[in-house]
């Protein structure tokens, strides 16, 4: 039952081969007997599941059309869940119940979804590996000595080891696409401003955006038509209709100018990824897709620009986590100061304190000039190749991640290595843009993911491009060999 795809869920449910209470029971099943080993989920929410499957079971036999009705998903624990700890993964939450549902999350509620839970993550989405989380990390279902990427490694595992069909997730810097790579999976981070941010914690607001794991693009059509879409809520939202995302799936390819950027095929890139990715390209080209070099000359400068903007907006951001409006509070304070400076050291760990400090140092009185507005001026030089590289070809592709997934601990004690897993997925946040990964082969038995990026807005075209690739190839269909011979547990 577990093996079906989304789409393959809103059909059974539809023509009644299964009811959303069994559904959902099967994977709160798998989840109870699982998860111990993945560590995915940091909250299931079993009951509400269950009530909530049987109202939409009820709606289902009085022929409600709600697009998603009844199907069950999981959500980052980074959007805000009425009544469920949202905690971000961080001690600093873990005592918070949200008051109210995130927009997303209120979309899908409206779409007739069931949530299993809420999944494991890296603390307050800083990180590459879901080893930042203060609920312990997250493994990788292909290999569970290895990593399953971050800070959406729980999203990634749960619906890679198919304890969920789809999940929601965030992309600040590639939270979203190297996880999607490193997990087998279709990942996808629309363009900033097409999905709500109201009720998603905040990291990087100039940056993150809300977006889809899947196991396929058809699935991921499915998800972000019911999260795209203006909200009055956030002020960054954009007030732009929502195509039919699902309508455009099967578009040729004839005539597809796909940009293949020199400087994403860089040393570094493990050289067996890269004939993946290079097969990949050329399966397109069978497709109809014309490739054509190109070159994004202030790629080598995305990573440090990142690494100011994103502390110097999430010092701001988590200055609201004090002990007093929001968060843990440390045990019998001496005065005020000793509890702000108790409550947040005991409340973050060392990945949030790192940026926090950097964030902090970067905007003092100066420093501000040399440092983020500087950033701020690379930022614009970063989006200028990308224009430009629009006005000639239609999509840019190359590799997700340099490699497979690496072992636990592997770059724990550099922060420089772990920053270098985002080197070809940050620009795209830099920019804007939207970018989706798709599964595309493998090394060492790993996982690897083919990244594309679209023009703005451009949603509708990356799903039509890695679905009609995932109807001329496979990957997206292999499963881990557990959960492929259901041996696992
Ligand atoms: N790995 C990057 C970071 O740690 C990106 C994280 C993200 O996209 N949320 O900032």
């Amino acid at each position: 039952m577990h093996k079906q795809t989304l789409t393959d869920i809103v059909a059974g449910l539809r023509s009644k081969a299964f009811s959303s209470e069994e559904i959902t029971r099967h994977y709160l099943d798998r989840i109870a007997k699982l998860d111990d080993t993945y560590n995915s989920f940091i909250t299931v929410t079993a009951e509400q599941a269950l009530n909530q499957a049987r109202m939409a079971d009820e709606q289902l036999a009085n022929g409600e059309q709600a697009p998603l009705c009844g199907v069950p998903i999981a959500h980052k624990d980074i959007f805000c869940t009425t009544g469920v700890r949202t905690s971000c993964a961080s001690r600093m939450l873990d005592n918070f119940i949200a008051p109210y549902d995130a927009t997303v999350v209120e979309n899908f509620n409206a779409a007739g979804t069931v949530m299993l839970g809420k999944t494991n993550m890296d603390e307050f989405a800083m990180g590459s590996s879901n080893e930042t989380s203060w609920y312990g990390p997250v493994k990788n279902p292909w290999n569970t000595g290895c990593v399953p990427g971050g800070s959406s490694g729980g999203s990634a595992a749960a619906v890679a080891a198919r304890l969920a069909p789809g999940a929601t997730a965030t992309d600040t810097g590639g939270s979203i696409r190297q996880p999607a790579s490193l997990c087998g999976l279709t990942g996808l981070k629309p363009t900033y401003g097409r999905v709500s941010r109201f009720g998603m914690i905040a990291f990087a607001s100039s940056l993150d955006q809300g977006g889809t794991l899947t196991q396929t693009a058809e699935d991921s059509a499915l998800m972000l038509q019911v999260m795209a879409g203006f909200d009055p809520k956030d002020s960054t939202c954009v007030d732009k209709a929502v195509p039919d995302y699902c309508a455009t799936l099967n578009d040729s390819l004839e005539g597809l100018t796909i940009g293949i950027p020199r400087e994403y095929f860089s040393e570094g890139l493990n050289p067996d990824a890269e004939t993946a990715v290079r097969n990949a390209l050329a399966e397109l080209e069978k497709l109809g897709a014309t490739l054509k070099e190109i070159t994004l000359p202030h790629t080598g400068l995305a990573v440090p620009a990142y690494y100011v903007i994103a502390p110097a907006e999430c010092s701001a951001n988590l200055s609201r986590f004090d002990g007093v409006r929001f968060g843990h509070r440390c045990e019998e304070p001496k005065d005020l100061e000793d509890m702000y400076k108790r409550s947040r050291a005991e409340g973050f760990g060392d990945e949030v304190k790192r940026r926090i400090l950097v964030g902090t140092y970067c905007l003092s009185a100066g420093f501000y000039d040399a440092y983020y507005r500087k950033a701020q001026q690379v930022r614009q030089l970063i989006k200028q190749d990308f224009v430009e590289a629009f006005s000639e070809v239609d999509v840019i592709m190359g590799p997700t991640t340099t490699a497979p997934a690496f072992e636990f601990g592997a770059k724990g004690d550099d922060p420089v290595a772990m920053y270098l897993e985002d080197i070809y997925t940050i620009s795209t946040n830099l920019a804007g843009l939207p970018g989706l990964s798709a599964p595309c082969g493998f090394v060492d038995n790993k996982p690897v993911g083919l990244q594309m990026i679209g023009n703005y807005f451009a949603e509708a075209k990356l799903l039509n491009i890695a679905h009609r690739f995932q109807q001329a190839t496979d990957w997206h269909q292999q499963l881990p060999a557990v959960v492929a011979n259901g041996t696992e547990g």
